[in-house]
């Protein structure tokens, strides 16, 4: 059609199979399928002009053929623990930023599922921006790739964890984690969900293969208190969300994450631990993830100075519960403090 351009097939995207076939439609043998899949996921290459044992031809018929672009960084910021923020273009318009997480001999990326957020939680730094739009699949799992590639930082583990509510970009969550898997190599096990509690999409992961974790975002097992601290919580009963937690747990014979960040004078007194024991009840099989609150400018939430004794209140009523200390803080690259701006 003139004056239309039709966008091109994106390169990332191509599973084995696509490669095959595309490759017989151009009358190349099949195993240029696989001298492509090689470059691109196990050397990092992903401009068709560095493939240098395929053919000028094929090359530039590749390069013809797809769109390969990658996010572009705009910015880095080194914490002193270690911790880098990266800011990223991503290739389809949008910023959106990406923690990578030192830690002994483990190394977390820590990607964004979408651009902005639609939750507004009250003291999380990125629901103050809104959603701007969905990720695709591999706009997620680049920027893994990107870390490992193109900064070339080892990466050991995934948390969807960065801006965003994956369970609310399900399609593409999927995708991520099939490329992090199928692509980069990783296992399953060393990705985690983590999610503010959409039932339904906790049931789809229910029912999933990949034998990836799940976190839920709890905060408070008070309902009204946690409606308080996460709008979306008004609109869907904690104890729907609990069921379909359990559906998890039984159908993976598996353990899920309560991810509950201590706020002072909010969620960290004897009511709250309490309310947590009963919430934690079987047949849901649950672990506490206390986790150290990252101030946000502009907002009046403070950590609380209780995290032990709230830890201890918790193994008294015979939870299992551990403390997660705050990274990257003094870059603003915590947990709820993406909100892109610059330090
Ligand atoms: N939407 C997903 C992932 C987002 S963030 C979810 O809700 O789980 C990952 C975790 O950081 C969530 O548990 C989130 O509630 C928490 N968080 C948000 N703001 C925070 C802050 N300022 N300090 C510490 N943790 C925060």
């Amino acid at each position: 059609m003139v004056g239309v351009e039709t966008a091109k097939p994106v390169l990332w995207e191509l599973s084995p199979g696509d490669w095959e076939k595309w490759m017989h439609q151009m009358e190349e043998p099949s195993y240029r399928a696989q001298q492509v899949w090689q470059w691109l996921w196990h050397r990092g290459v992903a401009s068709p002009q560095l493939m240098t044992d395929l053919p000028v031809s094929l090359r530039r018929k590749l390069e013809e053929s797809f769109d390969h672009s990658e996010p572009t960084l705009l910015h880095m910021s080194e914490s002193r623990d270690g911790t880098r923020k990266l800011l990223w273009l991503m290739p389809k318009g949008g910023q959106v930023e990406t923690v990578w997480i030192p830690h002994s001999q483990r190394y977390t990326v820590c990607v964004s599922s979408q651009v902005g957020c639609s939750l507004n939680c009250r003291f999380c730094a990125t629901g103050q921006l809104g959603l701007e739009r969905q990720l695709t699949g591999y706009e997620i799992f680049l920027q893994v790739y990107a870390v490992k590639y193109r900064l070339g930082l080892p990466v050991t583990h995934v948390v969807f964890m960065g801006m965003g509510e994956p369970l609310l970009n399900y399609t593409s969550l999927i995708e991520a984690i099939e490329g992090l898997t199928t692509r980069l190599g990783m296992s399953a096990r060393r990705l985690t969900v983590s999610t503010v509690g959409i039932p339904k999409g906790i049931r789809r992961l229910a029912d999933r293969k990949e034998p990836f974790e799940l976190a839920f975002s709890l905060h408070s097992a008070i309902p009204h208190k946690r409606q308080m601290l996460i709008p979306l919580a008004a609109h869907i009963p904690l104890e729907e969300i609990r069921e379909a937690l359990v559906t998890y747990c039984q159908k993976r014979m598996e353990w899920v994450t309560l991810e509950y960040v201590l706020l002072k004078g909010v969620n960290d007194g004897r009511e709250d631990a309490q309310a947590l024991r009963r919430f934690v009840a079987p047949p849901l099989r649950a672990k506490v993830n206390l986790i150290e609150y990252n101030p946000v400018p502009g907002l009046s939430f403070e950590p609380s100075p209780r995290m032990e004794a709230f830890r201890e209140e918790l193994l008294r009523e015979g939870l299992i519960a551990t403390i997660r200390r705050s990274r990257g803080a003094d870059i603003s690259a915590g947990c709820g403090q993406l909100a892109r701006h610059i330090r």
